[in-house]
């Protein structure tokens, strides 16, 4: 079946969703950094996004110039973003990869594009068009009654977060593809079902 992919892209195995959203829910926890099969890929590193940069990020702070960032908007006083060039490109992406690597920051460790393909959530930005060419090679593993399960509580937090997005406080209803499938995961405990008492 042509299901879109270029025969030399294949597909990427990700294994059990279930397992895919625990390790998801931890590192937006910050008890771990994001576990992905990133190989060569940097589409993430230059695909016109900016990098958030917490103020206790501090190890990150000192290894980026203070001039590629600039204030977050609408955020507390020392959060700030790093741009991109007029290619989309990471000032800190080199062409042996990330310059910063050991010391980048939050934003980076955590992100993790598996999330559209988990959630469903399409980036239809042409400025993503590399990012969403690797999201189309994940391929999950539902394979078990908790990776249905899995599966079906974050595609209802989609439902949810989409059909409610006009009654959320100001500000706080995603804006960004992005924001929104990681919002997903942020509340999919409330769809998970309650675990079986014995
Ligand atoms: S800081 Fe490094 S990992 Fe983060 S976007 Fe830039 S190049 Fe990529």
């Amino acid at each position: 079946m042509d299901d879109g992919i270029p025969v030399e892209l294949g597909h990427l195995p990700v294994g059990g969703f279930s397992g895919w959203l625990e390790e998801m829910r931890a590192a937006l926890r910050g008890e771990a950094d994001a576990d992905v099969a990133c190989g060569t890929c940097s589409a993430c590193c230059q695909s016109s996004q900016f990098v958030h940069i917490g103020p206790d990020e501090t190890d990150a702070l000192a290894h980026i110039p203070a001039e590629l960032t600039f204030p977050a908007p609408q955020m507390p006083r020392g959060h700030v973003l790093m741009g991109y060039d007029r290619a989309g490109r990471c000032p800190m992406l080199t062409d042996t990869g990330c310059s910063v690597y050991e010391h980048r920051p939050r934003t980076c460790r955590t992100y993790d594009c598996r999330v559209f393909a988990a959630t469903g959530v399409e980036l239809d930005d042409p400025g993503k068009a590399a990012i969403a060419a690797r999201v189309g090679q994940w391929r999950f593993d539902v394979a078990s009654p908790e990776d249905d399960r899995a599966r079906q509580a974050l595609e209802s937090a989609v439902r949810y977060i989409r059909a409610h997005a006009d009654e959320m406080p100001e500000g706080s209803a995603p804006q960004t593809p992005t924001r929104l499938a990681v919002m997903a995961v942020e509340i999919v405990d409330r769809f998970l079902p309650a675990p079986e008492t014995p």
